[in-house]
């Protein structure tokens, strides 16, 4: 899976670089209308995130395998975080995303980690979502704060709903897979929620799809 895991990172590493340095030298060319340069500059940006997030998740994995030194926790806001992260994925990849924010989510957490943890959930919902409705509850029940992602994909198959938080793990094999990953994301997801005190779980969404569950300790 490490060697898999090296190849993906320097695939998913080459690829936005060389979209970026394409946009950035058609930029530089001559009789370009404004609409085109605009278009131009916003797959350049959309780009350019992609890659942010692949190193910080590259880095973050590294800082929790190093006896998760550096957690810095304070009073966090989740629905600040939430609306925040769901707005970038909306602007930046299209993502169809409705919020129900029954609270407000305050919760002592890291914040760039949790940031990384609704990002990372996110980042699935767009690649493994279909295209369809993502649907984010926020929520509070008997001192803790739940948080839900459900989207209307795929789905995932039961003999792999535990699977999915290793390090490295992608379903399926490098033939059969049509998207872009480390299988980095749900290990970080993981290892954040643990750190926090929390839970996270997969289950089934109806008719189709899966919803992420997440409990912490408010
Ligand atoms: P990556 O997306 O980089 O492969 P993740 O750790 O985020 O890595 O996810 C591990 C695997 O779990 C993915 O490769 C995919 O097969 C599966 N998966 C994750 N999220 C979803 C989802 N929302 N719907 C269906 N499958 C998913």
């Amino acid at each position: 899976m490490e060697k898999t895991f090296l190849l993906s990172v320097t695939h998913e590493l080459k690829t936005p670089v060389a979209a970026v340095k394409l946009q950035l030298e058609t930029l530089n060319s001559e009789g370009l209308t404004e609409s085109q340069k605009a278009q131009l500059l916003k797959t350049a940006l959309r780009e350019t995130r992609r890659l942010q997030d692949l190193t910080e998740n590259i880095l973050l994995a590294t800082r929790l395998d190093n006896n998760h030194q550096g957690i810095h926790k304070e009073l966090i806001s989740l629905r600040t975080i939430v609306y925040q992260e769901a707005e970038r994925y909306r602007s930046l990849h299209g993502l169809k995303v409705e919020i129900n924010d029954e609270d407000e989510g305050r919760m002592h957490g890291d914040f760039q980690m949790m940031t990384s943890l609704v990002s990372n959930l996110l980042d699935n919902a767009t690649k493994y979502g279909g295209r369809e409705l993502v649907k984010i509850h926020l929520s509070k029940k008997d001192h803790h704060v739940i948080l839900t992602v459900a989207d209307q994909g795929q789905g995932i198959p039961d003999n792999e709903k535990d699977k999915i938080f290793t390090r490295f793990y992608r379903i399926g094999n490098e033939e059969t897979r049509s998207s872009k990953g480390t299988g980095l994301g749900l290990f970080i997801c993981a290892t954040v929620v643990r750190l926090h005190h929390g839970q996270i779980s997969v289950s089934d969404n109806h008719p189709n799809g899966s919803i992420f569950a997440i409990t912490f300790p408010a």
